[in-house]
């Protein structure tokens, strides 16, 4: 798509992911130096309806690199997904003025970018920030490493409490449809079992090892992805009278998950995302996801990105538990 871009619209959207702000510095630099205006959009679609825009620049993007959150605040937006949104988003995009746009999210984000894209002729590109690490199309996306990190360090000090009282405790960590955060975090946790999405009917194997467990009465973690049979304490409430010689605890580490000023890591994707989707901008590219493939920068049509969802390697589920202390090793 060959056409002259003056002005660029930039906003995050879905769940907040730390390194969102490192991304949004890292577009308004490479855009600025391409002599590109910047508008943000506040509070992601809702705020393109809203006409919240505010003008950025590489001044009033310094000191955010090591924020978590977003500056340009994130919103969900429901008629986003009705045609009278999208029709108002175009409208909208138009009166400002805006020839290009860089969404920074999840899934549900791009799949509105790309709904939004087969209504509008200017060029759309998402870089994708989700602590879950599961979209198509990219080996990573910002804010995994810092959620890794966090869920290891909580997990650490529950290993110690643990220890101490000889108790079992269930971890649940984030994870709806995919397990990427609850089995490299318990891999890293040194946990027994991890119960992620991708594997279906495991109580069988968590109630053998339970069995195995009421005769050594040792301390124990087992991760739960909150996809998996209701959560940790549905899974703990079912078990407890089944397992009353086992003193079971429950801990959901909920929303700390998603906060904190993101690591090197997240902060590095995050800058490359950044400039990567300046460029697709200058080389005329449009409706594609930035990513990462093979440790390279890597566009990804985002009509693919939004159709599937990155799973866990099942040989590494096998990985991450085959050193457990009692794992059952199927
Ligand atoms: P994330 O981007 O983190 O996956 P959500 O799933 O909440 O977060 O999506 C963010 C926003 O994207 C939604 O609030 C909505 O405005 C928009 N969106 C999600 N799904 C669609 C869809 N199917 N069509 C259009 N817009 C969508």
């Amino acid at each position: 798509m060959e056409q002259k871009i003056k002005t660029i619209g930039l906003l995050t959207s879905g769940g907040d992911a730390p390194g969102m702000n490192a991304a949004i510095r890292a577009v308004t630099r490479m855009a600025a130096h391409n002599d590109w205006y910047v508008i943000g959009i506040e509070s992601g679609y809702q705020g393109l309806l809203d006409k919240k825009f505010i003008p950025l620049n590489s001044y009033n993007v310094r000191g955010i690199i090591q924020r978590g959150g977003t500056i340009l605040l994130s919103a969900r937006c429901p008629s986003f997904k009705t045609q009278e949104g999208l029709n108002l988003a175009v409208k909208n995009l138009k009166e400002a003025n805006i020839d290009a746009l860089v969404v920074i999210g999840g899934d549900g984000t791009f799949r509105g970018a790309n709904d939004l894209a087969q209504l509008c002729d200017i060029p759309i590109v998402g870089i994708p920030a989700t602590i879950d690490n599961d979209i198509y199309g990219t080996d990573y996306t910002i804010g995994y490493d810092t959620c890794l990190n966090t869920v290891v360090e909580a997990v650490d000090k529950i290993r110690d409490t643990a220890s101490s009282h000889n108790r079992l405790f269930f971890v649940e960590v984030m994870g709806h449809e995919a397990g990427f955060v609850a089995i490299n975090s318990g891999l890293a946790c040194g946990a027994e079992i991890i119960l992620v999405p991708e594997q279906k009917n495991q109580m069988d194997k968590v109630r053998s090892f339970l069995a195995e467990r009421a005769k050594s009465n040792k301390s124990n973690l087992i991760f739960v992805a909150e996809g998996v049979e209701g959560g940790a304490m549905a899974i703990a409430d079912k078990l407890k009278d089944e397992f009353p010689q086992v003193s079971i605890r429950v801990t959901v580490l909920g929303h700390i998950q998603r906060g904190g000023s993101p690591t090197s890591k997240d902060r590095i994707a995050a800058s490359e995302f950044g400039v990567a989707a300046v460029h697709a901008l200058m080389e005329g590219k449009s409706g594609v996801m930035v990513g990462y493939e093979n440790g390279k920068i890597h566009y990804e049509p985002l009509k693919n990105a939004v159709k599937m969802h990155r799973q866990v390697d099942p040989d590494f589920i096998k990985t991450a538990e085959s050193i457990g202390t009692f794992t059952p090793l199927d």
